[in-house]
C-alpha cells in the first residue's frame, strides 16, 4: 500500500474520544452555551415558518416558474458550497483549491444556515472522530453521551441536538482553519452571509417579476425555503443516513453509517455515507457507475479548469476490496 492509499483509508486526522477525553471535545462555558441553544430557535424556526407560508401559497396557485426555479437554483448552488466546500475540501482536505475558489465554496457554504464554517467543519470531525459513540454531537444511537434510539434518537440526530448548545472545541477539530485568515474572516461574518443569500433571490425575483410581490417570492422560495431544504437535506444525512440503509463496507462494529440511494441525487451525492465513512478523505464518494454524485462532477469540472488539484478519487478496487463486509464465519 503506497503513502496516498494509506492517506486515503485513514480516518482524516480526528481525535477519537478515546485518545483525548470526552470533556476536551466540548468548550465547557455556559454563557457560550446558553448563546449557541437561543441562535437554534431562529436557525430551525424561521425556515420552518418559510415553509408554512409556501404551503398556503401552493394551495392558493400563487406559485409559479419563478419560485421553483429560484428555489432550486439556489439550492443547487448553496449546497454544493456545503458539500463540496464545507464538506469534501475543508473538513477532509479531499483536494487543494485555489483561494478565491475556496472563500467562495466556504461562502456559498455559510449561505445554507448550518453554523459558521469554522464550527460546521468541527462539528463534522468530531462526527467522524467519534461516530456513533459518546462525543458524536448528532448520533441517533447517543445522546449526551447516553443511550438514544428510535424517533427520539431520530429527532436528536436530525436537528435536535443544535438545542444541547454544545459547542465543540474548534482548537482541537479545526486548528488549521483557526490559522487561515480568509476562513476566520468567512466565519465571523456568518450572519452577513446568511442575510445575503435571503437578499439575493429577492432582488433577482423582483427584477424577474418587476414588483415589490416577486421581491418577497424571491426572499420566501429562494431564501427561507431554500435554507429549509438545504438543512433538512444535510441533516438528513446524519439520521437517516445512520439509520436506514445498506452498509457495504466495514467501518467498524461501534458506528452505524449506511447508503441510502434515495438521499443520493438530492443531496448532491452525500446519500453513500457509508462508502464516505470508509473513505473519509476521498473527493467522490459514489464510486460504482450508477452512484450518482453531482459534487464530485463539480470537483472533475474545477479540476478540468485548473481551479483544484491533488483531487483524491475513488479508492483503488484492491483497497476498497478490503474494507468490504464479509459475511460472518466468513474467512478474511
Ligand atoms: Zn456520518
Ligand atoms: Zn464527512
Amino acid at each position: 500500500m503506497n503513502a496516498q492509499t494509506q492517506n486515503l483509508s485513514a480516518a482524516a486526522r480526528m481525535p477519537p474520544s478515546r485518545r483525548v477525553g470526552l470533556d476536551r471535545l466540548t468548550i465547557q462555558n455556559e454563557k457560550l452555551r446558553a448563546t449557541q441553544r437561543r441562535f437554534a430557535y431562529p436557525t430551525v424556526l424561521l425556515p420552518t415558518l418559510g415553509l408554512a407560508i409556501a404551503a398556503v401559497e401552493v394551495a392558493a396557485g400563487l406559485v409559479g416558474a419563478m419560485e421553483v426555479t429560484l428555489a432550486l437554483a439556489m439550492y443547487a448552488v448553496t449546497m454544493l458550497g456545503n458539500t463540496v466546500g464545507l464538506h469534501r475540501h475543508l473538513t477532509h482536505r479531499a483536494f487543494s483549491a485555489h483561494p478565491w475558489v475556496r472563500a467562495v465554496l466556504a461562502v456559498l457554504g455559510s449561505m445554507t444556515a448550518q453554523g459558521p464554517v469554522i464550527n460546521w467543519v468541527a462539528n463534522h470531525r468530531r462526527h467522524h472522530g467519534n461516530s456513533d459513540q459518546p462525543g458524536d454531537p448528532h448520533s441517533p444511537y447517543v445522546n449526551q453521551g447516553g443511550p438514544s434510539g428510535g424517533w427520539r434518537g431520530f429527532w436528536h440526530a436530525h436537528f435536535e441536538w443544535m438545542f444541547d448548545g454544545e459547542i465543540t472545541n474548534a482548537v482541537l477539530f479545526a486548528k488549521d482553519l483557526l490559522r487561515d485568515p480568509v476562513i476566520v474572516r468567512i466565519n465571523r461574518q456568518y450572519l452577513f452571509w446568511v442575510t445575503l443569500g435571503l437578499v439575493l433571490p429577492a432582488v433577482i425575483g423582483g427584477w424577474w417579476a418587476g414588483s415589490w410581490f416577486g421581491a418577497f417570492q424571491g426572499f420566501l422560495w429562494g431564501g427561507l425555503v431554500r435554507v429549509a431544504m438545504n438543512q433538512h437535506a444535510a441533516w438528513s444525512i446524519s439520521s437517516f443516513a445512520h439509520l436506514f440503509g445498506s452498509r457495504p463496507y466495514d467501518t467498524g462494529a461501534h458506528e452505524q453509517s449506511r447508503n441510502l440511494a434515495l438521499l443520493a441525487l438530492p443531496i448532491l451525492g452525500e446519500g453513500w455515507h457509508n462508502n464516505h465513512h470508509a473513505f473519509p478523505n476521498c473527493a467522490v464518494v459514489g464510486f460504482e457507475w450508477w452512484q450518482v454524485d453531482p459534487s464530485a462532477w463539480l470537483i472533475r469540472l474545477l479540476e478540468r479548469c485548473g481551479l483544484v488539484w491533488d483531487v483524491k478519487g475513488v479508492p483503488p478496487a484492491e483497497l476498497r476490496r478490503q474494507k468490504l463486509r464479509r459475511p460472518a464465519g466468513a474467512r478474511a
